[in-house]
This record gives C-alpha cells, sequence and structure tokens, in this order.
C-alpha cells in the first residue's frame, strides 16, 4: 500500500494553503481532489483563467483573483498533487479509499487533513426536479470552468453572498437577469453584529455588489415566501408569493440558492463526533482549536470545519498544518505556538463577518411549507408526505426513514435531502434537530462500480 506522511482531501484555499505550509516544511504531502486543478469552489479554474485569458478575471471579480497566488505557490511546493482523484473511504486508522482513472486504491497515511469544503444547501421546492431548475454554484461553476452562462434572461432566487456574487459576475459580463427573488426578510437579529462586519471589509464588498446589481437594471423583488417552478417536461416560469401578493415570471432558467453548510459526508462516515450549528443550521465536526478532531491523526480545515468563507479557510488550513508539523517533529513546541498564534488571529479576524452574514440570511424552515407532494429524496423519488405519513406509523429518525421509504438511500447519500427529511422528522415529532440527527453515512461515499473495486490488491 503506498504511504504518506501527511493526506489533504481537497485542494480548495484551506487544502491548498495547508499542503503548501506542511510540503515546504518537509513533510511527504499528497493532495487528492476530485477536480481536475486545484481551486476548490471559489477559485474552481483560477489556472486556465488567470494563465490563459486574464481579462476574463474582471468579470470574475476581485475575490477571484485572489486565488492564483495561493495555486501558484502551492504547484512551486514540494506536495504531490493527484488530480482527478475521489476519495470514497477514510478510516479511523488513517487508510484511506481513492478512486483514480476508473481504478481503486488504498493509501496509508501518517495524518490526514480533511478540507472537503462546503455545499449548497438543498431547499426543496415544488417543480426543483425540472430540467431548467440548477443552483447558483453550478451555475457559477460553469461560469468560471467552461465561460458558459445564460442566453436567455435567468431567474435567481434565494439569498446569501454567493447569491449576489453570481448576479454582479453576470451583469458584468452581459448576462440577463429577469429578476431576483430574495426569499425571507432582512432580519432584524442582524443588527449587533454590524460593527465586526464592518470592520471585517464583509459589508463594503456585499454593498459593492449590491451596487453593480442595481446599475445592472436588475429587479429585486423582496421577501419572498413561497417559490415554484412551473412546466410541463421542463422549466416554463417561476411562480411566486410575497407579502404584498403573487407574481410569475416566465424564464427557462431557474438558479436557487439558499446559503452553504459544511460538507459532512466524509467526516460523518468515519466517523468523527460531530455537533449541530445552531446559527448555521447544520452539522459540523467537533474540533479543538487546531482543527484535531476526536480521532488522533485526523484533522478538518476549512469550510468543512463550519463555514467561515475563502480566506478564514486559508489560515484555519495553514493552522492545521502547524499541528501536524508540530505532531510529526518538524517544528518545536515555542515556533508552533509563535506561527500558529499569527494564523489564529487571521482566521479569527474573517471569522468575525459570520455572526452577522448568519443571522442576516437564516435558512428558511423547510419543513413548514412543503407540500406533501413535493420531493425532498431526489434519488428515490420521495415526497415530503411520504416522510410525514413515515413519521405517523411511527418512524423515528432519518435512519429509520430509509427502511421506511428509502430516503436518503440513492447514490448522493443523503447529501441532498438529510437536512429537510430531519427537519420534517424535527416538526412532526416535536423534537429539536440535535435530538432527530442525520443518517449514518457509510463508505463508499461516492458511487464506486464492481468493475472499480476490483483493482484494489
Ligand atoms: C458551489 C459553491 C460555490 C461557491 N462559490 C463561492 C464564491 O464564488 N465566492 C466565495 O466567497 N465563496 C464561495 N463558496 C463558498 C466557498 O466554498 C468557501 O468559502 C471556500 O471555497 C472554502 O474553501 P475550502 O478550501 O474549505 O473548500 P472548497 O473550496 O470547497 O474546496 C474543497 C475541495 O474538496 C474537493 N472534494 C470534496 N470532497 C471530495 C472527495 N470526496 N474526494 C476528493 N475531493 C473532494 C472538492 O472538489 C473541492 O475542490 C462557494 C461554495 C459552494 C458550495
Amino acid at each position: 500500500m503506498a504511504s504518506c506522511d501527511l493526506a489533504v482531501i481537497g485542494a480548495g484555499p484551506a487544502g491548498m494553503a495547508a499542503a503548501t505550509l506542511a510540503a515546504e516544511h518537509g513533510l511527504d504531502v499528497v493532495v487528492y481532489d476530485e477536480n481536475p486543478a486545484p481551486g476548490g469552489q471559489i477559485y474552481r479554474a483560477i489556472e486556465t483563467v488567470s494563465l490563459a485569458r486574464n481579462s476574463d478575471l474582471a468579470f470574475l471579480g476581485e475575490s477571484y483573483r485572489a486565488g492564483a497566488a495561493l495555486a501558484r505557490a502551492f504547484r512551486a511546493s514540494p506536495a504531490r498533487f493527484m488530480p482527478g482523484t475521489t476519495v470514497w473511504l477514510v478510516q479511523k486508522d488513517r487508510a484511506i479509499g481513492i478512486l483514480r482513472d476508473g481504478k481503486a486504491a488504498m493509501v496509508q497515511a501518517n495524518r490526514i487533513i480533511i478540507a472537503t469544503g462546503a455545499l449548497e444547501r438543498p431547499v426543496p421546492v415544488p417543480g426543483w426536479t425540472l430540467p431548467g431548475v440548477m443552483t447558483v454554484g453550478a451555475a457559477q461553476g460553469l461560469l468560471k470552468s467552461a465561460a458558459m452562462a445564460p442566453s436567455s434572461p435567468v431567474v435567481l432566487a434565494g439569498k446569501g453572498p454567493l447569491l449576489f456574487q453570481l448576479a454582479a459576475q453576470y451583469v458584468a459580463a452581459g448576462v440577463a437577469i429577469a429578476a431576483i427573488l430574495e426569499t425571507g426578510a432582512r432580519p432584524i437579529a442582524a443588527l449587533p453584529h454590524v460593527w465586526p462586519a464592518w470592520r471585517s471589509g464583509t459589508i463594503g464588498k456585499g454593498l459593492a455588489l449590491l451596487r453593480a446589481i442595481r446599475q445592472g437594471g436588475v429587479n429585486i423583488i423582496r421577501n419572498v415566501v413561497a417559490l415554484e417552478a412551473e412546466g410541463r417536461g421542463r422549466l416554463e416560469a417561476v411562480a411566486y408569493r410575497t407579502v404584498r401578493g403573487t407574481g410569475r415570471i416566465a424564464t427557462p432558467l431557474l438558479l436557487l440558492h439558499e446559503g452553504v453548510i459544511a460538507n459532512a459526508q466524509l467526516t460523518k462516515a468515519i466517523p468523527l463526533a460531530h455537533e449541530w450549528n445552531e446559527r448555521q443550521q447544520c452539522w459540523q465536526p467537533m474540533l479543538d482549536a487546531d482543527g484535531n478532531s476526536d480521532v488522533e491523526g485526523i484533522a478538518v480545515a476549512g469550510d468543512a470545519g463550519g463555514i467561515g468563507g475563502a480566506e478564514a479557510a486559508a489560515h484555519s488550513g495553514r493552522l492545521v498544518a502547524l499541528a501536524a508539523l508540530k505532531a510529526l517533529g518538524k517544528i518545536g513546541r515555542i515556533a508552533h505556538e509563535a506561527l500558529a498564534e499569527t494564523e489564529r488571529t487571521a482566521w479569527q479576524r474573517h471569522l468575525a463577518a459570520r455572526p452577522f452574514l448568519d443571522a442576516l440570511y437564516p435558512p428558511p424552515d423547510a419543513s413548514a411549507q412543503l407540500a406533501d407532494g413535493t420531493l425532498v429524496c431526489r434519488c428515490e423519488e420521495v415526497t415530503a408526505g411520504q416522510i410525514r405519513e413515515a413519521v405517523s406509523l411511527g418512524c423515528a429518525g432519518p435512519n429509520q426513514a430509509k427502511s421506511f421509504t428509502r430516503a436518503g438511500m440513492g447514490p448522493c447519500q443523503g447529501r441532498m435531502c438529510g437536512l429537510t427529511v430531519a427537519a420534517l422528522i424535527a416538526r412532526e415529532t416535536g423534537q429539536s434537530m440535535s435530538e432527530v440527527g442525520h443518517y449514518r453515512i457509510r463508505p463508499p461515499i461516492k458511487p464506486l462500480t464492481v468493475g472499480e473495486l476490483a483493482a484494489l490488491e
């Protein structure tokens, strides 16, 4: 079995920063990412865009440009990068199952840093499985990696920084936006957190995005309380309701977004100990101040450990790498303390804006309004009504819901429906989300064929 000092899973800002630092200090570092190039979500395709067509950086914005330096330093470091490699298993003894070029293999690492980032929060609405309905993140991925943008006026619906960022990028790229349907009201609860967010520069960035969107003449419809994607066979229109009335916009493309959550599939499959984050309404691994989990030698960096944004992710990656360097004897305790203090201070500075953003864009309570006929598990085609019915028959939690309905048993392993199914059960049984719990995630966390598995020694 191949081996290494440190395996880093994910080459976003957290993984790139961690691997660069650890490899520069002499560790044998291997980095796995299922994408073909480093960058992660925010800096997707940063090398191709920044090297080949420098002018394209203009419409993707300043925060995207920042990733080029991180990727250059990562490529210049001695870290070994394995792109196009999916990690489907991590064991507590730090054996890692990878899939590359159609072949599965096992690797033994002395230490592991999990930097698998975030997922967009899946929030079902009626008609969300129609062709023509996508997420904002998926559309932004196409814009960054293939310069693909919609040719007809598009509707963006939901809330959060990423939604407004894509809208500003579309305006700069000359893409027509039929409307932005902003869900929910701007809560007063965000007010006490304004000052730290202002000092961190987050509010300034947000206002600049809104200004750019307004200058592009985009119609922003606020306080949307219900949405429905309509169409026969594919999306034809978006119907919405606000506190003032109803409306309908004809469009072939609807982009949904309700914020991001920690990608806990791998950390839950190991399993590491997790806790429910009430503010961000998602599960996240329980970590110490250096990013170490409850399993010896396995640490978590970046958004996979809790949503903090790209800059925070890079600092958290370096912080976790420093802990690995200390544990493997590459730096002493005093050097570690000094370097870690600098990273921790910078990390905390970037995290300071989070309470404001979390309070400003709270996730919708999907379980409250979800109509019985709306699909919640897309893989197994299970509706909200079937989950409610299972609860009325005695189903007590998400794992039992698998047996009752097959929800969560498809190829996405509950990534898309996990939180919604738990929220429905919580509402029907009067329990809290942490009491209801989450699906037990089992490896392989990504689909593998028998042929791919057969390549294992
Ligand atoms: C769709 C999407 C788009 C986003 N776009 C922006 C944006 O434009 N601007 C912004 O400020 N923030 C954006 N965010 C938030 C942003 O992801 C983070 O703040 C930041 O990128 C976090 O960095 P990270 O290194 O923790 O994770 P990421 O950048 O998400 O990197 C994680 C990496 O891990 C890899 N990975 C995950 N699972 C596996 C596996 N099992 N095997 C192998 N590789 C794996 C992924 O391919 C990815 O490259 C986005 C989030 C999402 C979900």
